[in-house]
Formats: structure tokens, sequence, C-alpha cells
């Protein structure tokens, strides 16, 4: 019978990833709810490092992972290099734990030595294909397979004396059912029947990831695996571990999947470079260079506010929560099983919003380190400059085209809107801005004056208007033109007046 651990008032999760490559947006949201959850409950959030598998491993990827979650402001209290009772957190470093709990289930008769050679496993694979059928390595064939089971005690040491290449498996009930409890997506009940006997240990001694998990969980006192739902078909698996070394289990909750925009297929990198979206939070250069969601402008609290939406809903009316409230309203009791579909635009939504509560100082500095030649201006300025024109950026990256003008005179113009101001009376508007900003004495501001003018030649506002907007930003969109007189002064004013003169007309 499966039994549960109580559950205690102060949880322990954690995030387990594989070093494989960059942390991709999924892995992120399933850190993030094991924070929230963690944090919610007062209790603790520890990252380890699964790296057994050495073949797999890319290297940068463990930085990757650390840079990842600091940036996004997901701190593990625990991790890869803290000395505790639990230490440590990587894998690799874990060698002797695996050895002493693998022995435990070979002693109990709970898992067993298996001597076939891959070319073996191979050409079995391939008989039973060549009937249409899978080759299952468990009870049903265990008995005449090369192995402790089918071996006597002599010859089993013998081989492993020699030095024979083994590896070590569980042995799956042959009968009964394994009934697996998840908080998501509740009870499952399968028949044992159809499980093969995993291998625990690999012939280069090193565990799998099944061994290699549950037992980190268990010794590392693990309360709730919160995870992908990718590892939902190997929970009846796990379950049964627990099971034969006599521990309780866990709780278990799978995240659901995170889908491609158009709701097709788990969101992959080549959707994102189709779509023009990034799928990792910050650039990866390693074996391949990308950008990330840091790179395209994106602040970390608005990609964390978006990723808790994904799988789970705040209550209604609440869409912007950040930080403490976050942690106060997350409830993984509520997390749903429906697949959610990425949608970079909605992204954007909250990074509108992060954007504006943001001090303009601080959008300064992150700006300055996504585009370098912003960093040529002069910061008060550059300050002042986003102050003006966030209220239209999504993206910090957007900041700096909306405010580029204010810094540069422009150099062309929209070809389609200059010929909406190329009409009767160009020139005189021209000469007359010209004149203005100039003389440098113009009472209530050259707007008002070039109205006023306007009113008296009789030349629509609207004309003037546009006329103004060409000559100070080279196309028909920017802020409000008595702010942009304000922030470049009347001396810059001429200067691109007269560039205008020179180039148009
Ligand atoms: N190492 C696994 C991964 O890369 C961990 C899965 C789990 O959380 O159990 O995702």
């Amino acid at each position: 019978m499966i039994s549960y651990k109580s559950q205690r008032l102060q949880p322990r999760v954690r995030f387990a990833p594989s070093p494989t490559g960059p942390l991709h947006v999924g892995g992120l949201r399933t850190a993030l709810f094991n924070y929230l959850f963690a944090k919610k409950n007062g209790g603790d959030f520890i990252l380890r490092i699964e790296d057994t598998d050495k073949k797999r491993e890319v290297k940068g990827a463990e930085k990757y992972i650390i840079d990842s979650l600091n940036w996004c402001g997901i701190s593990p209290d625990e991790r890869p290099g803290d000395k505790t009772k639990y230490s440590p957190y990587k894998q690799s470093k874990r060698g002797d734990v695996y050895e002493a709990f693998i022995s435990e289930l070979l002693a109990g008769g709970k898992a067993y030595y298996a001597f076939d050679s891959e070319d073996e496993l191979k050409a079995l694979r391939g008989n039973h294909e060549k009937k249409g059928e899978t080759f299952v390595y468990n009870w049903a064939n265990r008995n005449s397979l090369k192995n402790s089971l089918s071996m006597s005690k002599k010859e089993v040491q013998k081989k492993i004396g020699n030095g024979d290449k083994y590896v070590v498996r569980f042995l799956s009930p042959e009968k009964g059912e394994v009934t697996t409890l998840d908080l998501i997506r509740g009870k499952s009940t399968i028949d044992s029947k159809i499980l093969d006997d995993k291998v625990l240990l690999k012939a280069d001694g090193t565990p799998t990831y099944h061994f290699a998990n549950v037992v980190d969980d268990h010794a590392m006192g693990i309360t709730h695996v919160i995870r992908g739902e990718e590892w939902l078909p190997s929970l009846a698996l796990h379950c049964l571990l627990y099971d034969a070394f006599g521990w309780d289990l866990p709780v278990f909750a799978h995240l659901p999947l995170i889908l491609n925009p158009n709701g097709k297929g788990k969101l992959s990198k080549r959707s994102g470079e189709k779509g023009g979206f990034p799928v990792f939070p910050i650039n990866w250069n390693e074996n391949e260079s990308f950008d990330g969601f840091r790179e395209a402008g994106i602040l970390p609290k608005a990609l964390v506010n978006y990723l808790a939406t994904l799988g789970w809903s705040p209550k209604e009316g609440s869409e912007i929560i950040c930080g403490l409230e976050l942690i106060e309203m997350f409830q993984i009791e509520k997390v749903v099983k429906a697949p959610a579909n990425f949608d970079f635009e909605r992204l954007k939504w909250f990074n509108h919003k992060y954007l504006q509560q943001t001090d303009n100082a601080k959008l300064a500095k992150i700006l300055i380190e996504l585009k370098p030649d912003s960093s040529e201006m002069d910061e008060e300025k550059l300050i002042k400059a986003i102050g003006l024109v966030k209220d239209r950026a999504d993206t910090i990256n957007e900041l700096w085209g909306l405010c580029k003008y204010l810094f540069f005179e422009p150099t062309n113009y929209n070809e389609n809107n200059l010929k909406k101001v190329n009409k009767e009376g160009l020139n005189k508007i021209v000469a007359e801005v010209l004149e203005k900003s100039l003389s440098d004495d113009i009472q209530g501001g050259l707007v008002s004056h070039m109205k006023e003018w306007g009113g008296a030649k009789n030349i629509a506002a609207g004309q003037i208007m546009m006329t103004l907007r060409m000559i100070l930003v080279g196309d028909l969109s920017g802020i409000g033109i008595q702010d942009i007189i304000n922030f470049v002064g009347l001396k810059s004013v001429a200067e691109r007046t007269k560039n205008f003169k020179d180039s148009v007309i």
C-alpha cells in the first residue's frame, strides 16, 4: 500500500534541471511554481542539478540555469555549492549515496543484475519488431535472460569478479495495480504488468534519471514534487521505487504543457524563431547563439507575472500581481490540467504595464546595457526622454526607438508622409519656424506662436503641426510637439529646420 508523506507545514520542493542546454520557458515556469509554492507555505526551494548523463551535458548550461533564475529573482534556499545536511546538490557528486541505495534494493531482492549486452538486446528488439511486437524486459521474459534471476549466485559473483559489464534493473511487479495520485490530475491506476524493468544503474556505474531522482527526493526530504507533465509517464515507476524502499511518497503535481502560440505542439525554439520571439530567459552563446527575453527588452518581473498565469489564474480582475502578492495568491491546487498556449503579445502587454511602474532611472540603466549606443547620451537627458515616451513602449528596446529623435536630428524623412506636408505654403511655414527658432524670443512656446501665425495667414493648423513634426522627427510620429521642442531646445529646432529645408525644399 502506497502511503503519502503527511502534509508538513514547511514543504521542501526542488527544481531539478538537467544541464543539457539553455533553460527553456517551460523549465522556468516549473521553477517559478515550485518557488511560489515554497514561499507561500513557508518552505524551502531547492535547486538540484541532475547531471548524471554526462553524454548529454552541454557546457555552460548549469551556469545558464543559475543566471536565469537570478535574473528572474527566483532564488533557491539551497543550491549547488552549499554545505548542508542534504548536500551535495549536484548528482554527479552523489555517487556514494546511489551506491548505498542500489545495494539496499539488491539485497532486498527488489532489483537485480543484468548482463545482457547491448548487441543481444538490440537483436531481441529486432526480432520482436519483425513480428510486429515490442520487446519489453520484464516479468514475461526476465527469467530466461542473462541476469541474476536466471543465474546462480556463484555465476553472478564470478561474472562481477571477472569485470563483466552489467546494469542493475528494477524488479517490477508481475501482478497488481499501481495507483498514483497527482494534485492536479487526481488518481490513476495502471496494471503493473505493462511496466518494464527499468535500468536503475547503468553499465558505467552511474544511476539513471529515475533512480537518482527518487533517491535524491527522498534523501533531500522533498515533500512535494512539482514538475512538467512530460514526467507523468514515469510516475508509476517512481511510486513503485518509493514502495520498494518502504519510503513515504511525496505529493506529486504535474504542471500542464506550454504549447506554441497556435496551440500545436510543445513550445519550441523553432516556433519562436518563426514568430520572432524568444523562448529562453537570457541570451545563450555556447554551441549556438540566440537572444532571450532579457535581450528582447522584457523585464523579469513581467516575465514572472506572465509565466505565473500559464496554467494557473489568479482570482478574476487581478492580473498585474508581483512579488509578495503573487506568493500570497498562488495556489497549487488551482493549477489546471489543460495546456497553455504561449502568447508573446500578452507577455508584451504585461511588460508594458511593468514599464509604466518602473523608475525611469532604472529603465535607463537597463536600456544602456541593451543598447550600448544609448550610453553615449547624457544620462539625465536619457532618463527624462524615457519618462516622455514610455507610455508608448511595450519593451525596453522600443524605448530607444521611440526616443532616438530626441537626441539625433533626423537625416531622412518618411517619403509618404512628406507628400502630406509638401503643399502650398510649406516654404512660408519653414521660413517662419526657422526665423522664430533662431530668434530665441517666443513667448508661450513655438507651437502656439505657429498656430497663431497660421491663423493670420490662413494656413490650417493641421498643416503647420504636420510640418513641424516632419522637421523635428522626420516622420508623423512622436510625443507632443511642444514637448519635443522643450526637450531638444530652440537651437536644435533651428538646426533641424535648416536640414529639412536643405533636403526637402
Ligand atoms: N532532470 C529532470 C529534468 O530535466 C527532472 C524531472 C523531475 O523534476 O523529476 O527535467
